[in-house]
């Protein structure tokens, strides 16, 4: 056990992960709630020692294109300023050839291995739910060798409802039509409370626990995620982190952990929000190395250089994050909130950007398999 209430415990907390231990759920919360400056810097570099041995310096990115296919959405969650109902003058929803169009562009010019789709929760499309299952299928068919990363639980939730099928059924179906994998995104916060608050209409902890385990049982792999530096507690991101640690050790379907900072200063929500806070580097640098600490069944921690910009990435390359994320090509959600960074980098500035940290560059595909060491040398 650690000794939690004095000094030594820091110390005692970085020893024992460092030497191989599984940091407990008190010691998470102890790391959590660390707002001294020297400390931090320790947490930092404790989880850069560890990430050094698990992943030896190697920095990976995905060549991908992300793809939103409507931004039309019935839900209303308080983070969100993309969503759009019917009648707004810039509601849409992509028809097949454009996301084609997209697609072809993506591979032309920038060689994309992946396309990530998500949208909103179109009311429209209830009632055609076969608009999912063809645009894997239309996709699939034009390109064989695309990795398709698509539909958080969400949306298989939704299509659920719509077919009346099972989760099971729906990812079964989505797959037969070429689905590879699948976001784990519609988890903000897991903590029960607190994710009725900023999301009351999204499906519920337990739904979307049941919805991942299922996909991670039929073999299908997911990302997992966080949303974080809103109205949440530590309580309640420790809460999170547990529970998916839990998974992760049951399953071990998830690919990587993406921690998603609160960047929107244009929704309801961000009205609610400490600014400097929202804003505070250090805390989102200290927060991704908790996860390095923590969440030890996960070899890939993801940083989001579209939300927190590029210096703080590569930062955070430093403080135990293994993974740069993707080239995007588009990025509406963030941009929609009020986020700045931008929504596309090449190949090239991504290695570039890495190499100047003195690690190195590795091209991968989604599910992490690498695909050329020192990319561009
Ligand atoms: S986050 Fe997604 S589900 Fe929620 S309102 Fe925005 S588009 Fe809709």
């Amino acid at each position: 056990m650690f000794h939690l209430s004095n000094k030594s415990g820091l110390y005692n907390i970085l020893q024992e992960v460092l030497s191989g231990g599984r940091l407990e759920d008190s010691g998470l919360l102890f790391l959590l709630e660390e707002k001294d400056g020297k400390a931090v810097q320790k947490i930092a570099s404790a989880a850069d020692t560890l990430n050094l041995s698990i992943n030896f310096g190697n920095v990976s990115y995905v060549v991908n294109r992300n793809i939103n296919f409507t931004n039309i959405c019935a839900l209303n969650c308080r983070f969100c300023g993309y969503k759009r109902t019917k009648n707004s003058k810039d509601a849409f929803l992509l028809d097949y050839d454009k996301i084609l169009e997209k697609i072809s562009e993506g591979k032309k010019q920038i060689g994309i291995d992946e396309i990530c789709v998500t949208g909103g929760i179109n009311p429209e499309l209830k009632s055609n739910p076969d608009y999912y299952f063809n645009l894997i299928r239309t996709v699939r068919n034009n390109f064989p060798d695309l990795h398709i990363h698509a539909f958080s639980p969400q949306e298989i939730y939704e299509l659920a409802k719509a077919t009346g099928k099972s989760y099971a059924g729906v990812i079964e179906k989505l797959v037969d039509c070429g689905l590879n994998s699948i976001p784990g995104t519609a988890a903000e916060i897991l903590a029960e409370e607190t994710r009725r608050k900023i999301c009351p209409e999204k499906i519920n902890t337990a739904v979307w626990v049941e919805i991942i385990k299922t996909a991670h049982r039929l073999r299908v792999k997911t990302s997992a995620t966080v949303l974080f530096g809103h109205i949440e507690s530590n309580k309640d991101l420790a809460y999170h982190l547990s529970l998916i640690r839990q998974i992760q050790d049951e399953t071990g379907g998830f690919t990587e952990f993406i921690a998603l900072p609160f960047i929107s200063p244009k929704t309801s929500l961000g009205r609610l929000v400490d600014k400097a806070a929202m804003r505070d580097d250090n805390n989102v640098l200290k927060f991704y190395a908790v996860l390095r600490l923590y969440l030890d069944n996960f070899k890939n921690i993801q940083t989001s250089w579209p939300k927190i910009g590029v210096p703080a990435a590569l930062k955070s390359l430093e403080c135990g994050v293994n993974d740069f994320g993707g080239t995007l090509m588009e990025e509406n959600i963030t941009k929609s909130a009020g986020g700045k960074f931008g929504e596309y980098l090449s190949e090239g500035e991504i290695i570039n950007l890495i190499k100047q940290t003195g690690k190195i560059p590795v091209r991968r595909d989604t599910v992490y398999n690498y695909l050329n060491i020192n990319a561009g040398i």
